[in-house]
């Protein structure tokens, strides 16, 4: 059947970020185009700040230039502020179903009312005001000697100079500062996160992606922790080469284990939880960290993909047996369903809660499976969707992540205990997904598109 594309309603979402400088605003914009992009929306960042110093000299970035009565900076700034938001119009435009998130300060009645203004003049977008308050001291103080004060705006100034220059910065914009108002706003979609998440206000919350946003939102934490990740050691059925199972370490999976045990022990994580699945090779791998870590907690939302009838074979029985299985999974490894199975696509779905728990949980130790831990890296790494099922996670080897202010450090530590190698890289030559006759794809039960719909409600 011909799909009248005429008929089709494109639904677009916008996020205007408003705060006082060092709010968190860019660094929870980041998080959420992450979050969004990973579960399969197209979403984007456009950050006001960056632009203007690609615009403007560094050198005349200093408080003076956010100055209230400074009228040739706030000419500029306003010049730079509409070219962002223009941008981000003509990308929602451009990309279809999309959310755009628009971080600047926004900081007064007017700012906002102009933006609504352009916003309305797209068909159909559907527009949420994220606000960061924050009056702890502490917070600001962290915010401003941890992460602003390595801004390009202060290249070559000493730290203490850069710190009160800062402090300025904020003082200039508290003159004019508005915040979102419950009466004043009340027609408007807005939320309103107090003091790092300690309270929240939610006003006039329109549509499902507006609520998950929020409850995004509600989970994040600023936590400083550690979080590692680790395929279980090595299975027999990983060493004869076959898809999926659910089988017992072998002797090397077995030595991992213990090397993972002495690993945590040698290194005092004893208050460290340990999340694992309920496989096998997961739960045989945590028995021995039990006695040095503080919980062992199994959750089956960490068992490997499911291949479906295809367990239990090795890739070559497939390219043999079924060729034009094999064909449409080497050209579409994300999206691909395996028959009575699941695809990466419905793998992201199912570790969605366990990414929420993650974003709370103190230092935790995940014992996987290499989709799994391939999933779970791409959130934490922000890694694009089509190489999340190219990611190397090899065998025996922990995947240590630090978050920091704009994203995660990560380290690989490598376990000296030899294991199988299955990891194949991307096929060169891939025939991508746009080009491909969707329809001819989209079979019951092996296929499914991911990218939300013209016609899916954000
Ligand atoms: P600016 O307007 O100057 O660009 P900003 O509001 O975008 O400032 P960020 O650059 O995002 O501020 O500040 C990053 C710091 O904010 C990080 O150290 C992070 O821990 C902290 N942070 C994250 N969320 C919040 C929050 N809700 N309130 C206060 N600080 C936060």
């Amino acid at each position: 059947m011909e799909i009248d594309k005429t008929k089709e309603v494109v639904l677009r979402c916008a996020i205007i970020m408003v705060g006082l400088p060092a709010r968190g605003k860019t660094y929870m914009s980041k998080k959420l185009a992450r979050y969004l992009n990973w579960i399969g929306y197209r979403a984007k960042v456009f950050n006001v700040g960056e632009a203007r110093r690609q615009e403007i000299p560094t050198s005349i970035n200093n408080a003076d230039f956010f100055r209230a009565d400074n009228s040739d900076a706030i000419e500029m700034r306003n010049k730079c502020a509409m070219s962002v938001l223009q941008q981000m119009l003509q990308w929602m435009k451009d990309s279809g179903p999309s959310i755009g998130i628009y971080d600047a300060t926004n900081s007064t009645k007017a700012r906002r009312r102009l933006i609504l203004e352009h916003l309305m003049a797209v068909h159909n977008v559907n527009i949420l005001f994220v606000e960061s308050l924050c009056d702890d001291p502490d917070v600001i103080e962290t915010n401003i000697k941890d992460v602003k004060i390595m801004s390009p705006d202060y290249e070559n100034v000493s730290r203490e100079q850069a710190v009160e220059d800062f402090k300025q910065r904020i003082k200039y914009y508290e003159r004019s500062y508005e915040p979102l108002d419950i009466d004043y706003d009340k027609n408007i979609s807005f939320l309103k996160i107090f003091n790092l998440g300690s309270k929240f206000i939610a006003n006039k919350i329109k549509s499902h992606m507006q609520s998950r946003i929020i409850y995004y939102f509600m989970n994040i934490s600023v936590l400083p922790r550690v979080i590692y990740i680790t395929r279980a050691g090595e299975t027999n059925g990983n060493m004869m080469g076959l898809v999926g199972g659910d089988d017992d370490l072998s002797d090397r999976g077995i030595q991992y284990a213990r090397s993972l045990a002495e690993f945590i022990d040698r290194n005092n994580m004893k208050d460290i939880v340990v999340w694992s699945s309920l496989m096998r090779s997961a739960l045989k791998t945590c028995d021995t960290l039990k006695p040095f870590v503080a919980t062992v907690s199994r959750l089956k939302a960490l068992n490997e993909l499911d291949n479906g009838s295809f367990e239990g074979l090795t890739q070559e029985d497939i390219r043999c047996r079924f060729p034009e299985e094999y064909t449409l999974r080497e050209n579409d490894k994300y999206y691909y369903r395996y028959p009575s199975g699941e695809s990466y696509q419905d793998l992201v779905v199912r570790l969605e809660p366990i990414i929420m728990e993650l974003e709370k949980v103190s230092n935790v130790m995940v014992v996987c499976h290499q989709a799994v831990a391939r999933c779970l890296l791409a959130y934490l790494l922000d890694e694009p969707r089509e190489d999340v099922p190219y990611l190397d996670v090899p065998l025996h080897t922990v995947f240590k992540l630090t978050p920091h202010a704009y994203g995660c450090k990560v380290d690989r530590i490598s376990f000296n205990i030899p294991a199988v190698n299955n990891y194949r890289p991307k096929p060169k030559g891939l025939v991508s997904v746009t080009s491909f006759d969707e329809s001819r794809l989209r079979r019951k039960m092996s296929y499914s598109s991911l990218t939300p719909t013209s016609t899916t409600k954000l």
